[in-house]
């Protein structure tokens, strides 16, 4: 079961009878937030503890109001009926995610159900402080007249971020370099606050409740509006590298005297193969994005479509050739605009394809599932990492600061 990252905080397994304990709670109120709703005997069959263990984990989980038991569901097979156990939809994380245009703020519950979602048009060019106190405010407004218990907020940066802080070292689109968005996010909020690259929660999201869900080894590509992103998880542990910056496959080599890239580079994939152009090719205005799909499906044998879109697949099937030769990944996701890209590839066109013979025999490429939510649900698990990892630790009672 992929776990993302939880900012360095995990505890060693196995130990003392009190780390056995934890790393059961764990265990449990990670199955019963990514699973939904899983009845007893699911839950003492998927992590192999005897009824009696399971049983003592969920009050405790209960007393904690993490999750939900409820009454058992009449049964029409023999046996008695098991009582399904529900995340606690009261248990929330804030979700804050900054964009050139405009800062998504939003409220999603243990369970990954998006309860509210505000958007705030803003100015291009907002600074990172005047984020901060839009965000701040926003959140304040949100959380007002609602009984929750809240883990704190996740933020999802268009750029990079290092994990062990959530201090922005660059986000290019925003014009921002060196800011410690998260240190302040947390003084104006009194919640604890962790940040991290976009595209990265967005794998989050698709690996704990999407097309990843259960897959240990995964490559993970986004394209929207400001490039593509993207994100590794390997034998289950999302590869983050020495700071959190890892998975820059938007940042790939793809063609030789190719175009400059904002990094400084040339010929990456992300200043080869653009959202802009496809939406060109077919007159879509960019706020009209999401329909890209249906417009590439509609311009049907256009020969300039049909051009365009050959050559992006061609360079991005050089970025995903390889990152399957280096990773072996049993899935590659591809969302945003490279799943339009993907779902109108044309008849005989397909990705992965050129990587090396054994490394292709159990790849399967596949597009992201969760749709415009990916990225809110993806930040909200950053947000529950340290709950998921340690269920019974001490958490102040968690209330923004008024
Ligand atoms: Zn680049």
């Amino acid at each position: 079961m992929p776990r993302p990252v939880n900012g360095g905080a995990r505890r060693p397994a196995g130990g003392t009878a009190d780390d056995l304990r934890r790393n059961n709670l764990a265990t449990l109120l990670t199955l019963v937030h990514r699973g939904g709703g899983l009845s007893r005997a699911e839950l003492t069959r998927r992590t192999g503890l005897n009824r009696s263990t399971v049983g003592v984990c969920l009050a405790e989980l209960v007393g904690l109001g993490l999750v939900v038991e409820g009454r058992p569901a009449a049964s029409p097979g023999k046996g008695r009926p098991s009582a399904v156990i529900t995340p606690s939809s009261s248990t929330v994380a804030v979700t804050v995610n900054p964009e050139v245009d405009a800062i998504t703020v939003g409220l999603v519950s243990l369970g990954g159900q998006v309860i509210e979602r505000w958007r705030i048009e803003t100015a291009a060019d907002l600074t990172a402080k005047k984020v901060v106190a839009r965000s701040a405010a926003a959140i304040n407004g949100l959380l007002t007249g609602r009984t929750l218990d809240v883990v704190g907020i996740g933020v999802a940066v268009p750029g990079q971020v290092r994990l062990s802080d959530g201090h922005v070292r660059d986000a290019t689109h925003l014009r921002w370099q060196e800011e410690p968005l998260a240190a302040e996010l947390g003084s104006a909020t009194g919640l604890p606050v962790k940040a991290a690259n976009a595209a990265l929660l967005g794998m989050f999201g698709e690996v704990a409740f999407g097309a990843g869900r259960g897959v240990d080894d995964l490559v993970y590509l986004i394209g929207g509006a400001s490039g593509i992103g993207g994100g590794v998880v390997s034998g289950g542990e999302v590869i983050t590298g020495v700071s959190g910056y890892a998975g820059e496959l938007g940042h790939t080599f793809v063609r030789t005297g190719g175009l400059a890239c904002h990094c400084g580079a040339t010929g990456c994939l992300e200043a080869e193969v653009t959202q802009q152009a496809l939406l060109d090719a077919v007159a879509l205005p960019a706020h009209q994005a999401e329909r890209l799909d249906e417009a590439l499906a509609a311009a049907g044998e256009d020969p300039e479509v049909l051009a365009l879109v050959r050559h992006d697949l061609d360079l991005l099937g050089i970025a995903v050739r390889n990152a399957v030769n280096v990773f072996n990944p049993a899935m590659v996701v591809l969302g945003g605009f490279l799943a339009s890209l993907y779902r109108n590839r044309p008849a005989g066109t397909d990705l992965g394809q050129d990587a090396i013979r054994a490394d292709r025999e159990a790849l399967t490429v596949t597009t992201a599932e969760l749709g415009p939510d990916q990225l809110l649900i993806g930040t909200a698990e950053l947000a529950f990492a340290d709950l998921l990892a340690d269920p019974a630790a001490d958490r102040a009672a968690l209330r923004p600061a008024t």
